[in-house]
């Protein structure tokens, strides 16, 4: 039993600030209260006790390129199979690829998340190398794989079906780079076996007004419309998502993952994330490429807020950027995580708080090092 006491908790699903006591038992929180300490106590006396913190969409094959292309259209940059980042993929020794790999997950530990959800290139054995970039390093790494031939025009569709159900086998879904590689027949194809294993089907769609176009073009629908026709269930970006996209998404079940920063860095645009929240649209954050950002989600939720605010020239509720990085996560992956509650599993921080408002504190001015502590499953990943 571990109890983290003095601190000020998030509670819940709409993260509202409490001084209660927090037990974990196991993997789980498992109470609440005002009850005394037992266990191993953790004093958060000043600190806000929050949801660890999840990164939604991360290539963490890029650690190996960092800030490398900057300035080159989007395509030249990340476009497969022969895009920078792809051919500085396939020309990095393996150990090389490891060991920048593991200095992202570090620099995420060190920033509070203890989860992820990586698009990771390189069929099967890029999935291994990224396994073997976690044995070590204590957090819960959900890989999206895809295989070489989902980018093959001429692959018949059982090719496509048991290369599909293969990575399915080690990992928690594909994730797609878009439609700009993929046909219709295929990206139905590999949706519909993720599903059938009750993983995640997961795409790039509409990152920029260019993509959506030439969607238009060749087939008169949107790549949000091919999408959701193709039945997956996180989106990724939806920067240049028109209005009637969205309102077709927000009437799926589905989930959307906004990366602000990459989007500005590749000058892309910025995804409608008050449009998309007024909609009732389930949110989450990413970082993207490391190649372009820090994996740090700090900055993600600080740039997200403001641009939103500036885009929109209307206030944005802070507390709503930071349930994209934490309680929205659960329903999109389908575990009881991001939420400080019985029941949910034991995934916490504990903050420095540094200003008198608790949410806008780690928003707007939390560091790495304001954070004394972090734990996931239950256990301690470290302590300061
Ligand atoms: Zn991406």
């Amino acid at each position: 039993m571990i109890t983290i006491q003095n601190g000020t908790l998030l509670y819940g699903k709409n993260l509202l600030p409490m001084g209660k006591n927090l037990f974990i038992q196991d993997h789980e929180i498992v109470e609440i209260s005002e009850c005394q300490a037992r266990g191993k106590v953790i004093d958060a006396k000043g600190c806000l006790v929050a949801p660890a913190l999840v990164n939604s969409h991360i290539h963490l094959g890029d650690s190996v390129a960092r800030d490398v292309g900057d300035g080159e259209p989007l395509d030249k940059i990340v476009k497969p199979p022969d895009g920078i980042k792809h051919r500085i993929l396939r020309e990095t020794p393996r150990e090389d690829l490891i060991r920048s790999m593991k200095d992202s997950l570090q620099d995420m530990v060190q920033c509070g998340i203890t989860t992820f959800l990586d698009f990771r290139e390189g069929g099967v054995d890029g999935v291994e190398i990224l396994r073997e970039a976690l044995e070590d390093i204590h957090v819960r790494g959900l890989i999206l794989g895809r295989q070489d031939s989902f980018l093959d025009k001429n692959a018949d569709k059982s090719k496509i079906v048991s290369d599909a159900q293969e990575i399915l086998k080690i990992t928690h879904g594909i994730g797609l780079s878009g439609f700009g590689e993929i046909d219709d027949e295929t990206a139905r194809n590999i949706a519909r076996e993720c599903l059938k294993e009750g993983k995640i089907p997961a795409i790039h769609v509409a990152e920029n007004e260019k993509v959506q176009q030439q969607s238009k073009e060749l087939t008169g629908k949107t790549e949000v419309e091919r999408a959701l026709e193709a039945g997956f269930k996180l989106l990724v970006h939806l920067t240049s998502a028109s209005t009637s996209d969205l309102e077709k998404l927000s009437k799926q079940e589905l989930s959307v993952v906004c990366c602000p920063r990459a989007n500005g860095a590749l000058s892309t645009g910025i995804p409608p994330i008050k449009t998309m929240w007024d909609l009732g649209i389930n949110l989450l954050l990413g970082t993207d490429n490391v190649m372009i950002n820090s994996p740090n989600m700090f900055s993600e939720m600080e740039y997200a807020l403001k641009v939103t605010r500036g885009l929109t020239q209307k206030y944005f509720a802070p507390v709503e950027i930071l349930k994209m990085a934490t309680v929205n996560v659960g329903k999109a992956i389908g575990l009881n995580l991001g939420s400080l509650e019985e029941g949910y599993l034991a995934d916490i921080m504990i903050v420095e708080q540094i200003s008198r408002d608790p949410i806008l504190s780690l928003i707007n001015r939390t560091q790495s090092k304001n954070i004394i502590g972090v734990i996931t499953d239950g256990k301690i990943l470290y302590q300061r």
